[in-house]
């Protein structure tokens, strides 16, 4: 199954594909993820990245939409994949869908996880990502048993530079402006699945499984 996961920063978007994964074991292709690597590893890209993704603004499309053309042509993509962060403007929706066309694929589901916009800034800035597996905690609902450290790995927990108050808002307008309208694009399609992701995250995979179960 071909699927993007939609909704702002903080809804949960990594969370579930975390759960799809586990379950179904199709690829999690992130564009943050593969975007935050690069910076880690200061890549060319990484450095160019870092600026925008610092400031909470959006890489530009071009950039983005090269990683993930080349993420989609591996064997692993074959069987499906878990798109998380991607599409995030109309121009990205349309090229992969383009790209998709030339595969003879088409996306399945577009996974709306649907949060208030007022209780996300409290999300994003109790999140912490582990250093080692990337597994993500809340420090409110979702903490680790030991302080800082990742029960799955034993690595640091850390809170994300662009998880900051500051920083949290511009991306939230910046999803406003940018990514919403995306909602439209795949109801207009008829793949649209609105989800509440306002819940405790075993409930919201509930949804998420008799969705991609089918
Ligand atoms: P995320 O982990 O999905 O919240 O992404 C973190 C940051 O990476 C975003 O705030 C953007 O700066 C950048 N980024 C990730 N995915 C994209 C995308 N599809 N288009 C443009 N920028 C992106």
């Amino acid at each position: 199954m071909n699927i993007v996961l939609l909704g702002a920063p903080g809804a949960g978007k990594g969370t579930q594909a975390a759960k799809i994964v586990e379950a179904w074991g199709f690829p999690h292709i992130s564009t943050g993820d593969i975007l935050r690597k690069a910076v880690a590893d200061a890549t060319p890209l990484g450095l160019e990245a870092k600026r925008y993704m610092d400031a909470g603004d959006l890489v530009p499309d071009p950039v983005v939409i090269g990683l993930v053309k080349g993420r989609l042509a591996d064997d692993d993509a074959g069987k499906g994949f878990i798109l998380d962060g991607f599409p995030r403007t109309a121009v990205q929706a349309e090229v992969l869908d383009g790209e998709l066309d030339s595969m003879g694929k088409s996306i399945d589901a577009a996974i709306l996880v649907a949060v208030d916009s007022k209780v996300l800034v409290d999300r994003l800035t109790a999140r912490r990502t582990c250093r080692g597996c990337g597994k993500i905690y809340n420090l409110q609902n979702n903490a680790p048993a030991k302080v800082e450290v990742c029960d799955a790995c034993g690595g640091e927990l850390y809170l994300r530079d662009d998880d900051t108050v500051e920083t949290v808002s511009n991306r939230l307008n910046v999803y406003e402006l940018s990514t919403a309208p995306l909602v439209d694009y795949y109801r207009d399609k008829g793949v649209l699945k609105e989800i509440d992701g306002d819940r405790p995250v075993d409930d919201v995979f509930a949804d998420v499984h008799t969705i991609v179960k089918g």
